[in-house]
């Protein structure tokens, strides 16, 4: 058969940010770039994005070669390029799918890493895909080891979340932003209630986030496990919901509570077989469990759109792992208007609402780039809000004007006037989106942030903050 007719994908199928994104990754490389991300946030569409760049080195007859993170993944990856029916195959030992004379390979970095026979690493036209690689800094030595042998290949990073160490590479593409997926309807909104916060003050830190053991003995007193069910009887509105806790043992417990109050839970782990899994996903949209507890199998790779609660039950210091437990339930739906968060976690506090615009860089950072907006929390019913006046939710006024703030590791309630939060939103703002133009995120032209500002704020607030900021002149 020709290749022509092999396959039903064309450019069409594509949406007009994913063909820009790849447009741009390709003009990269033209540039003599070798090492790119393709930031996409979840919901953006990887698997046709992922599927087309290799379909466009499958016809012209170029080596692909597709780096997963773990075993499990490997099949869903070798599927999407079945979708697109591209030939392929897989390089594990016993593998049904091992075929070592196809241009196009699926592998796993401990498989890549454990042979010293790296594919096609010596032609220069090979393409490697490094899935999920926003921190393959932090994985050991076997990332180092890979882009070392493929450093004459061009390689493509896949990430919705570029907030690590991204030194390994040389150029971030982001064509869109996840408010902005939103705003076209690729992604649904959320509305965030935060009724209780677990205490970590006393929790230490390892390994770029909090002790797992001391984290457990903060979030499991039978307080706080009775504060988190009682939550969700009151937010979750009966959704489907898919709860994320501290370890296993933190799950059941939660689990458990539910089950006691009459609430139909189930619990998943990395034992329960994927056909576990399926049947649990299956009850939850038939609506005959409402809640899924879990530690952090569901947290990627996993598409669960009827899903419309998050819960986070797990306080984390990884805005990563914040991130992508709440993009779980951001997918669109049949009859799905938005995604409650239930944060008993306080995570939304530390590394902001989840349509936030965030920076992301290929240097090196020693602090964060992005100031957290203001954030205010109601003080009847604990939506999350940052804009001025009543709460947007439920429309109690708060006399007193109840700010938040987190600074290293503390939440710090504290009330200031309704004037100097606008004034520290706007100006927050303001360096957010300087420094996303300084890193190249976006192009930038002279009245940039002043567009930006004008959107979120309108022009009155802009004209009367003009002073602090510096607006080209003609624009006020
Ligand atoms: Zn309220």
């Amino acid at each position: 058969m020709a290749k022509s007719q092999q396959s039903t994908f064309t450019k069409q199928h594509l949406r007009k940010y994913q063909k820009e994104g790849i447009n741009e990754i390709h003009q990269s490389f033209r540039e003599g770039l070798k090492r790119v991300i393709f930031h996409l946030s979840t919901g953006g569409g990887k698997s046709i994005t992922f599927s087309s760049i290799v379909w466009d080195h499958y016809i012209n007859n170029l080596p692909v070669i597709v780096v997963v993170k773990r075993r499990q993944l490997i099949d869903q990856a070798s599927k999407n390029l079945d979708n697109f029916r591209i030939p392929h195959g897989v390089l594990m030992a016993n593998h049904w799918r091992k075929k070592p004379n196809e241009k196009i390979q699926i592998a796993s970095i401990d498989t890549i890493h454990s042979r010293s026979n790296y594919h096609y690493s010596d032609d220069p036209r090979c393409l490697v895909i490094v899935d999920e690689c926003h921190d393959v800094r932090g994985s050991g030595a076997k990332y180092p080891k890979l882009f070392e042998v493929y450093d004459k290949s061009y390689i493509v990073g896949f990430t919705a979340t570029p907030y690590a160490d991204n030194s390994f590479f040389q150029k971030i593409v982001c064509p869109i932003e996840g408010y902005e997926l939103r705003d076209q309807g690729f992604l649904v909104p959320e509305r965030t209630y935060i009724p209780s916060s677990i205490d970590v003050s006393q929790v230490k830190s390892s390994g770029g986030d909090y002790n797992k053991k001391q984290l457990f003995e903060a979030s499991s007193g039978s307080q706080i496990i009775g504060d988190i069910v009682k939550s969700w009887k009151t937010h979750a509105e009966g959704r489907a919901t898919l709860l994320f806790a501290v370890n296993v043992e933190h799950s059941k417990m939660i689990r458990d509570k539910f089950l006691a109050e009459g609430i139909s839970a189930v619990h998943l782990d990395a034992n329960d077989s994927l056909d576990a899994r399926k049947k649990a996903l299956n009850k939850l949209s038939q609506g005959l469990i409402k809640i899924i507890t879990n530690c952090d199998v569901m947290s990627t790779g996993v598409d669960i759109p009827m899903v419309s609660c998050i819960q986070l039950a797990r306080p984390t210091r990884s805005v990563i792992w914040h991130i992508q437990s709440i993009g779980r339930g951001l997918r669109p739906f049949p009859g799905k208007k938005d995604c409650i968060i239930i944060d008993n976690a306080g995570n939304t506090l530390r590394h902001g609402s989840i349509y936030m615009p965030r920076i992301a860089t290929i240097e090196k950072r020693k602090k964060r780039l992005d100031p957290l907006p203001m954030m205010r929390t109601c003080a009847k019913c604990y939506f999350i809000f940052t804009t001025l006046g009543p709460c947007p939710q439920c429309g109690f006024a708060d006399k007193k004007v109840r700010n938040i703030d987190y600074v290293e590791g503390d939440l710090i309630h504290h009330q200031v006037s309704e004037e100097e939060i606008r004034k520290t939103h706007f100006l927050n703002r303001y360096k957010t989106l300087r420094k996303a133009a300084r890193f190249g995120k976006k192009k930038w032209i002279p009245s940039y942030e002043y567009q930006q500002l004008k959107k979120e704020f309108g022009v009155d607030i802009c004209k009367k903050f003009s002073n602090l900021v510096s607006f080209p002149g003609h624009l006020l």
